[in-house]
């Protein structure tokens, strides 16, 4: 009963042009938007109320795990790729044009809902420590997912220089008369300029401009470069401190503080786990992107966040605010709250909440119910009665 039904192009005529724009303004009007695309930003900015009484500071945070393509700020900085992609002329749709990425998994997901919303295809390299959720939830939306043994970034197998390869081959390949697009979030402007475009001007909507400072993580960096340039620079709040979010082994925190780039982990001596030291995924990175670069000079401090402390206030969060959310908006919040300490009592703080605690179930919520953080605010792990149920 689903079958196949053909619908012809036919010119429109004046009558049909005006009649359409009409309907696109009543929708508009009455809240229906044009397909996923138009589920993507505007996303609340959520006071966090137990963080705000027990700071004694206003704590905001962009609920971006709301965006409602692939459930993450990722979702606006895809969207951007593909546009500047189909302007240039690098992709067209319906031709098995293939885009091709680089990720951990948020922006790979976004890349995989638009592609099939625009007619595309997606091929997504990701590294293998990443969590089951997000390379299930891309097969689910029928991109093609390699997943790769960690590696440097010298490495030809890095995931991002796999995934760059992989577009080439498809362009050269004779086979086919359709071409392979690398996305590139890690050096595009496209990705910063999405936050430039939509992300800060939200905030300073959301706002009326009156923030004492802003925190981030930095993945490939767009968001906090994107956000830092259009409220520092745009707009002027030169005051507002921009805070960078580091989770233990990124070598960003050392490279903000100090000027010099090099991995620290809580856990000097041991084995690494991954290339960046920690459980959180998403952010945290040991290389200088064009996308981080392009904020570097507004970012003001750094905060690094244990795993420990980012396990805490995921669950915090969910106990106090039914906020449950992942890896990296824990760490980020945890940096809200240093940074807000760090500021006069009733400053206004904005951070950002990337993604939902669903994504992350297998690996971080698991890690959080280890550490024995899991029945209802009671520290399980101190509870050693041994008894069974
Ligand atoms: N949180 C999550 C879950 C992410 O996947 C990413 C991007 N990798 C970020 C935060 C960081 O965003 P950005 O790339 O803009 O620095």
């Amino acid at each position: 009963f689903f079958g196949p039904v053909q619908l012809e192009d036919h010119e429109e005529s004046e009558a049909e042009e005006a009649a359409a724009a009409a309907a696109l303004l009543a929708n508009r009007t009455a809240g229906i938007v044009d397909g996923i695309e138009g589920c993507i930003g505007n996303t609340p900015l959520v006071q966090i109320r137990s963080l705000s009484e027990a700071t004694g500071r206003i704590i905001l945070a962009k609920a971006e795990f709301l965006n409602g393509a692939g459930g993450s700020p990722k979702d606006r900085v895809a969207l951007n790729m593909i546009q500047v992609a189909e302007t240039e002329g690098l992709l067209a749709p319906n031709q098995g044009d293939t885009i091709y990425e680089g990720t951990v998994g948020s922006t790979g997901i976004s890349i995989a809902a638009l592609a099939r919303a625009r007619g595309y295809r997606a091929h997504i390299c990701m590294p293998d420590d990443q969590s089951a959720e997000k390379s299930d939830l891309l097969h689910h939306l029928g991109a093609t997912v390699e997943r790769v043994p960690v590696a440097p970034i010298t490495s030809p197998n890095h995931f991002v220089n796999l995934a760059r390869t992989r577009a080439r081959e498809h362009t050269a390949s004779t086979d086919t008369a359709s071409r392979g697009f690398f996305a590139d979030q890690f050096e595009s402007p496209a990705n910063f300029q999405a936050h430039v475009a939509t992300t800060g001007p939200e905030i300073f909507r959301q706002t009326d401009g009156k923030i004492d400072a802003f925190v981030a993580g930095a993945g490939t960096g767009g968001t906090i470069a994107g956000v830092a340039k259009y409220l520092k620079e745009d707009q002027k709040l030169t005051k507002m401190r921009v805070v960078l979010a580091d989770p233990q082994g990124s070598g960003l925190y050392n490279k903000v503080r100090h000027g010099v780039m090099y991995a620290s982990t809580e856990r000097e001596g041991t084995r690494r786990r991954t290339q960046v030291d920690t459980i959180v995924e998403g952010i945290g990175i040991n290389r200088i992107t064009e996308n981080f670069e392009a904020g570097r000079a507004l970012v003001d401090d750094a905060v690094r966040v244990t795993d420990e402390q980012a396990c805490r206030m995921a669950r915090w969060l969910v106990e106090h605010d039914g906020i449950f959310v992942g890896s990296s908006s824990s760490v980020n919040c945890v940096a809200a709250v240093v940074t807000a300490l760090s500021l006069p009592p009733g400053s206004r703080v904005v951070t950002v909440l990337c993604d939902s605690g669903t994504r992350h179930l297998s690996k971080f919520w698991k890690q959080v119910g280890a550490m024995g953080l899991e029945e209802n605010g009671n520290d399980t792990a101190q509870d050693q009665s041994g008894e069974e149920d």
